[in-house]
């Protein structure tokens, strides 16, 4: 058996330069794996064999001709929430089943540009609504480690299908933790941008003022890659901001060579993070890691921030307002899922929408809705908006103090799938990342151990504005020293 699907996206592009396998052998052989494992794992909704092979064999010939893009052929897997011509775009509804995008999403577009093959398209939650991946119409994505527990959630496919070495890397979106928290519950390393750092151009909109995509790998430095490859400013989204994209991978080469990479490096710890509802096992390998952190260099300091449960429910207002109005474009009239035999409009846009949203769409747009009705508008969402303003005033307070900000990336590791836990318990697994959403905050969870159970840990981090250069240099250098990442599953080593 090959030991292609263990290699790092710089051994794949090594690899490919040299000779020492084609674009189209990697191609066939991780179709070979998605073929064999995705019906335990369930983490891919569209397998584009055909076009993967076509573009694999298109990218040996370019290179052949002198093609120098050093990813170029290198695979990667879309969520199935950014748009792609002529391929399925479920979002994981119903309501978009037979949904056949017109076109590219900006970042699509640009990961294929910089010479990237995608292999199809990943479960996730429906609309991006979840933590568990179990919102999916297209059923539950098996967690890897585990296949009886979830891979976390909404990017839970993008997660476990770079988990289980299916891809080297994935593209995800996080709108309250989606990357940061698969990647922690499925052992890998995902990052989360600025907002405005990534094209939202043709990614569909969750909750637009906190959307953003990212990558997953299983190292900073494999998220590095593709992250450089999809970000940029983009005129067809008014939010995108118009800066230079940093080298991220040569600014991880150039923090290698430092003697102590993160002597001087002052890392914030809020106490709000570590209270209650903390499971403990998880808290104690997050204190390991951050003595980790010390030892090689960095100097830990106390600092506050809102406390998690106001931020939660900061989220749980506007996110759902702001979805319950982009939704409102999903009537069964242009496109998407219609019920049958409508008896008159109003019939058809009812049971459209009823019929193919699942619950949790359901929840948060009657949710949404009810924040956002006259009379409750300013007790509510004006309230929310304002708390959001201090929110992001106690991060910028804290920067004053520290260079990054370290939490664990959740409260507890990857549940059993079916545990049936009410809404408000899952939303509360969220407690630790959607701070930095409605601050607009780039972060990165990567893992740092395991619990008793053999379930992997993460550490969030999360940088000021712009500083996703920081975040993946000091998570590698923490990777230079650890081996947490490249632990495999029994299923990823197969
Ligand atoms: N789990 C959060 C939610 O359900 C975040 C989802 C996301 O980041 N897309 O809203």
């Amino acid at each position: 058996m090959s030991n292609l699907h263990t290699l790092s996206v710089a051994e794949i592009a090594t690899g490919l330069a040299n000779k020492d396998f084609s674009s189209l052998e990697m191609t066939t052989h991780l179709l070979g794996r998605i073929d064999t494992l995705n019906k335990d794992l369930n983490s891919f909704i569209t397998v584009t064999t055909e076009q993967a092979l076509e573009q694999a064999k298109a990218a040996d010939a370019l290179r052949a001709g002198g093609d120098t893009r050093a990813l170029l052929g290198v695979p990667m897997a879309h969520k199935d929430n950014l748009c792609t011509q002529g391929v399925l775009t479920t979002c994981g509804s119903k309501m978009l089943h037979n949904f056949v995008s017109p076109y590219n999403a900006t970042l699509v577009d640009n990961v294929a540009n910089a010479g990237f093959i995608s292999l199809g398209k990943l479960n996730m939650d429906e609309f991006a609504m979840g933590s568990d991946n179990e919102k999916s119409y297209y059923g539950a994505v098996h967690n890897p480690w585990d296949l009886s527990r979830v891979p976390g959630g909404s990017s839970g496919g993008s997660a476990a299908a770079v988990a289980a070495s299916l891809v080297p890397v994935a593209t995800g979106s996080d709108t309250g933790g989606s990357i940061r928290q698969p990647a922690s519950f499925c052992g890998i390393t995902g990052i989360k941008p600025t907002y405005g750092r990534v094209s939202r151009y043709g990614m569909i909109a969750y909750a637009s003022s906190f959307d953003q995509a990212g990558s997953f790998g299983k190292s900073a430095l494999d998220c590095a890659y593709l992250l450089q490859a999809m970000s940029g400013y983009d005129a067809k989204d008014s939010t995108s901001i118009a800066k230079d994209v940093p080298d991220w991978v040569a600014e991880i080469h150039a923090s290698r060579t430092a003697d102590k990479p993160l002597a001087g490096l002052k890392i914030g710890v809020p106490t709000e993070y570590f209270g209650a509802g903390l499971n403990d096992e998880v808290s104690s390998t997050v204190k390991a890691a951050l003595a980790q952190y010390e030892a090689l260099g960095a100097t830990l300091v106390d600092i506050h921030l809102t406390s998690p449960e106001i931020t939660l429910a900061t989220y749980y207002l506007l996110a759902p307002a702001e979805a319950s109005s982009n939704l409102s474009r999903f009537d069964g009239v242009r496109f998407g899922y219609r019920c049958d035999n409508p008896k008159d409009l109003q019939d058809l846009y009812t049971r459209s929408r009823s019929e193919g949203f699942g619950a949790e769409v359901q929840r948060r747009i009657i949710m949404g809705t009810y924040a956002l009705s006259a009379g409750y508008f300013d007790a509510y969402y004006v309230k929310a908006q304002k708390v959001r303003r201090l929110i992001a005033e106690d991060f910028a307070k804290a920067f004053a103090d520290c260079d990054v900000i370290a939490t664990p990336t959740a409260p507890t590791t990857a549940y059993q799938i079916g545990a049936s836990l009410t809404p408000s318990e899952i939303y509360m697994g969220d407690v630790y990342t959607i701070g930095v959403n409605l601050a607009g905050l780039p972060a990165i969870s990567h893992p740092i151990g395991f619990d008793k159970q053999g379930l992997p840990v993460g550490l969030q981090l999360i940088g000021n504005h712009w500083q996703e250069g920081k975040l993946l240099s000091v998570t590698d250098a923490y990777q230079q020293v650890t081996k947490f990442h490249q632990e495999l599953s029994d299923i990823a080593k197969s």
